[in-house]
């Protein structure tokens, strides 16, 4: 027998089993409920502070207790992202398939350096790049790809290695081996995960090169081509396209954008992060027209495929280019598929990270389980809940501001002179009233500067009856009745 001081990480069965029982029931209870719980409860830090203070970890805790206070802080200090009338960023309710997935993950704790290490796992994340890469269009042949711990990771993989691969001798002189000033070119809608990027490639954020959208939100082609002419004598390097804007849920134009980018040498990276869902479905899948020509495609299936954080993809379809951007020699790792019949490359020699975790099981399972109808079928509810708030905004009073297919909606006050301030106090008002919770955007047009309220459907829980509440609670929010709380 061990002490029982020995034994405080592992703990013994019946606590083993007195944990499984309890989460399992409260995460059950939390699936429940979440709808009744205010969707933003008010966030009070001090309180929480002094409550964390109190853990001086000097006495061991028994583990029921631990995990009470682990589930009240959870409760009562989020927003609460799996709510059905959480219309917000790209954060969905996790799918029931993922969540058990993570935990078996997290007790396996396989090591995914080394294929040889956990050839199941690192099988399961290639035939899951290999499918998403053909459903995205790449050619079978030639589908390569890693999981990221979401987007802006996968962003940094294609900065990584479009400079690889335009610049010859960037792995070893780094930004000192470009003849000319590096530049990429990404839409002023496109995700700022791209600035963050460039600076860690040590290129510096004057790099990248916001190019102006047009009327429609849309980066073109023509303003591309104008930027080009704008920048010489630097090199461009890399284009990122935006499948699904995070502000406003639009499309660049992929074709157009793809073949200007490849005129003119450049790497074409297509940023689907939450958009690339579109390509799977027939009846949207011409709105992504383009995408196939991508040297390379970030995909998170923590958006819109409702699979638990962290679950991003960088897609390529250039089999070489992740070795040769990321592999350096580390003699103590086991060789390349050691004890393998084949070869096989080795995910740490193909990846920014290192030791990670399983990412793709909670994919493989919830795809596993929903199959593509399912998928489908979720995917296209929640387009039409996204179809269902534009069709009733003119009748509640809004004004539709962008054109998209995808669940995103933007919202003008149609009934008023509105200004960015008073957009933001209907938001303001919307949310601490926890009846749901949606945000503010702003951008520039070329009619000027333009605010509108982002309500995005991330949920395949949610209802045409929660879109109601949410018009329902833009109605008070815009007219705040002041005996309301009497
Ligand atoms: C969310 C998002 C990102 C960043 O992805 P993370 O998963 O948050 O790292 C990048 N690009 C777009 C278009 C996004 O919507």
């Amino acid at each position: 027998m061990m002490p029982h001081e020995l034994n405080q990480l592992g703990l013994d069965a019946r606590q083993r089993e007195q944990n499984w029982q309890w989460i399992g029931d409260q995460i059950e209870r939390y699936w429940c409920d979440v709808a009744s719980l205010p969707v933003a409860p008010a966030l009070d830090l001090l309180p929480l502070r002094r409550e964390l203070e109190a853990f001086d970890f000097a006495a061991p805790q028994p583990p029921l207790e631990a995990l009470r206070c682990a589930l009240a802080g959870l409760r009562s200090n989020q927003v609460h992202t799996p709510h059905p009338r959480y219309f917000g960023l790209f954060n969905p309710a996790p799918t029931a398939m993922g969540v058990v997935a993570d935990a078996l993950v997290a007790a396996f704790n396989p090591q995914i350096a080394a294929w040889s290490h956990n050839p199941f796992a690192a099988e399961v994340e290639r035939h899951l790049i290999r499918t998403f890469g053909i459903a995205f269009g790449y050619p079978p042949a030639s589908v390569d790809g890693v999981f990221t711990s979401g987007g802006a990771e996968a962003n940094h993989t294609a900065l990584l290695c479009a400079l690889t691969q335009k610049i010859p001798a960037f792995g070893r002189d780094g930004a000192a081996a470009a003849k000319q000033l590096p530049a990429i070119f990404v839409g002023a809608l496109g995700h700022d995960s791209v600035l963050k990027a460039a600076r860690m490639c040590g290129i510096g954020t004057r790099s990248v090169h916001a190019v102006p959208v047009d009327g429609a939100l849309r980066m073109t082609p023509a303003a591309l081509e104008q930027a080009f002419a704008a920048i010489s004598p630097a090199q461009p390097v890399l284009v990122v396209a935006t499948a699904g804007s995070t502000s406003a849920g639009v499309v660049d134009d992929l074709q157009g954008l793809g073949e200007l980018a490849h005129r003119y040498q450049a790497w074409f990276h297509v940023d689907a992060a939450w958009g690339g869902f579109a390509a799977l479905l027939p009846e949207l899948r011409p709105w992504v027209a383009g995408l196939e020509r991508a040297d390379s495609i970030t995909f998170d299936a923590h958006k819109s495929l409702s699979v638990p954080m962290g679950a991003g993809m960088f897609l390529t379809r250039h089999p070489d280019i992740l070795e040769r951007t990321f592999r350096v020699g580390a003699d103590y790792m086991p060789r390349d598929g050691d004890g393998a019949s084949m070869a096989q490359p080795d995910p740490f020699a193909h990846s920014m990270q290192w030791s990670r975790r399983f990412i793709g099981l909670k994919l493989f399972l919830s795809l596993a389980v929903a199959g593509w109808p399912g998928y489908l079928a979720a995917l296209r509810h929640q387009c039409a809940m996204g179809d269902l708030l534009r069709q009733q905004a003119p009748a509640r009073g809004w004004t539709v501001a962008n054109a998209t297919p995808l669940p995103l909606v933007l919202l003008q006050d149609a009934t008023a002179a509105h200004s960015p301030a008073a957009l933001d106090a209907v938001v303001r008002a919307v949310v601490e009233s926890g009846a749901a919770w949606i945000s503010t955007v702003r951008w520039r047009s070329p009619q000027g500067e333009q605010s509108a309220i982002r309500a995005c459907i991330t949920n395949y829980r949610t209802q045409p009856e929660d879109i109601d509440a949410l018009f329902t609670a833009l109605d008070q929010a815009r007219s705040p009745r002041p005996f309301a709380h009497a």
